[in-house]
C-alpha cells in the first residue's frame, strides 16, 4: 500500500513509532569520519560540516513533528469532548490523533483537512528517512586500546543495526566484530594499558598501585586484566589525595 492510500490513522500510528525510533538513535552522526575512513579525499565536505548538517536535519525533523503533534492534539481537545488532558509526549499526542483520525479526515474545514493529510505523509517520510539513514558512525565511549592515542572507538551503524568493525577516531585502528563482540566483560576487566590511560599515569605506576592496593586481577603476565572498579577507585582516591573532590 502506498503512503498516499494508507489510512490516516495508520500513518499517524507509524509516525509515532518511527518518532520513537529516531529519537532513540544517537544524535551525533559523523559522516565525515566515514568519508575519511573510506579513503576518498577530495570528495568530502569540510571537517565537521556533515555532522552539523545531519544533526541539524535530525533536530529540525523532530522539532517539526513535535510542533505538529501538539497542534493536532489541540485541535482534537478543542473540538471533541471527553478526551481528557493533553498527552505529555509527541508519540502519545500522535497516537491520540491516530485514534481520532476519522475526525481529522472528515473535518469541516477543507483546508485544514487537506493540510493535515499532506503534512502527515510528509512528516512520516522525513522520519522514515531519518530512521533509516545510510552508513553512520556512532561514538561508543570506549577509549582506544593504544595508550598513546587519545581517540575512542566508533561503531559504524546502518539504520538501527550495529555492524562491522569498531574504528578508533584518533588513529584509525580497527577492532574486528569477532573481537569487540567478546567485550561484554570489558566493563569489568581492563588491560594495564587501559588502566594507565584511564588514570593518566604510566604502566609502571599502574603495576605499583595494583600491587599496593591489591586490585582484583585476572590472567597472568601479558594477559593480566584489572578490575575496573579498583582502577576507578584509584582515580577517586588519587583525587581525594590531592584535595580535589
Ligand atoms: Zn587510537
Amino acid at each position: 500500500m502506498s503512503l498516499d492510500t494508507l489510512p490516516l490513522s495508520l500513518v499517524l500510528d507509524e509516525t509515532a513509532t518511527t518518532y520513537e525510533t529516531v529519537a532513540a538513535l544517537p544524535t551525533v552522526v559523523e559522516r565525515v569520519a566515514v568519508a575519511r575512513l573510506a579513503g576518498k579525499p577530495g570528495s568530502k565536505p569540510p571537517p565537521g560540516a556533515a555532522d552539523l548538517l545531519d544533526a541539524d536535519e535530525y533536530h529540525r525533523g523532530l522539532a517539526a513533528v513535535d510542533e505538529w503533534a501538539l497542534f493536532l492534539a489541540h485541535v482534537l481537545l478543542d473540538e471533541l469532548d471527553g478526551l481528557g488532558a493533553l498527552p505529555d509526549t509527541t508519540p502519545s499526542r500522535l497516537r491520540l490523533a491516530s485514534r481520532w483520525a476519522e475526525h481529522l479526515e472528515h473535518h469541516g474545514d477543507a483546508h485544514l483537512r487537506y493540510a493535515i493529510g499532506l503534512d502527515a505523509r510528509e512528516h512520516l517520510l522525513t522520519l522514515r528517512r531519518l530512521s533509516k539513514r545510510g552508513t553512520r558512525v556512532v561514538r561508543t565511549a570506549s577509549l582506544c586500546l593504544d595508550t598513546a592515542c587519545r581517540g575512542e572507538y566508533v561503531a559504524t551503524i546502518t539504520g538501527p543495526e550495529v555492524d562491522g568493525d569498531l574504528v578508533c577516531s584518533g588513529c584509525g585502528s580497527r577492532i574486528p566484530r569477532e573481537q569487540w563482540q567478546r567485550w561484554g566483560s570489558r566493563t569489568e576487566w581492563v588491560t594495564p594499558e587501559h588502566a594507565a590511560h584511564l588514570l593518566g599515569v604510566s604502566r609502571v605506576a599502574v603495576w605499583q598501585r595494583a600491587a599496593r592496593e591489591g586490585w582484583r586481577r585476572t590472567g597472568t603476565r601479558r594477559e593480566v586484566r584489572y578490575h575496573r572498579e579498583d582502577v576507578l577507585g584509584a582515580t577517586v582516591s588519587a583525587m581525594q589525595g590531592t584535595g580535589v573532590s
